[in-house]
């Protein structure tokens, strides 16, 4: 276990990067807060939408 080896990327297992840290670079970085995002819609999930879609009848 060298300290200079950071930890892989939770996202991609590619060598983390200091910048990005714990990702690898910003590609990653987003992609998991996307993720944490699109799972924190679903779980409230009201059907509101619906509502916006009904035109016409
Ligand atoms: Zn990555």
């Amino acid at each position: 276990m060298s300290p200079d080896t950071p930890a892989p990327c939770p996202v991609c297992g590619q060598p983390a990067s200091v910048r990005h840290r714990p990702f690898c670079g910003a590609a990653c970085r987003d992609r998991d807060l996307l993720q944490w995002l699109g799972e924190g819609y679903r779980i409230p999930g009201p059907p509101a939408l619906a509502d916006d879609e009904k035109t016409g009848d």
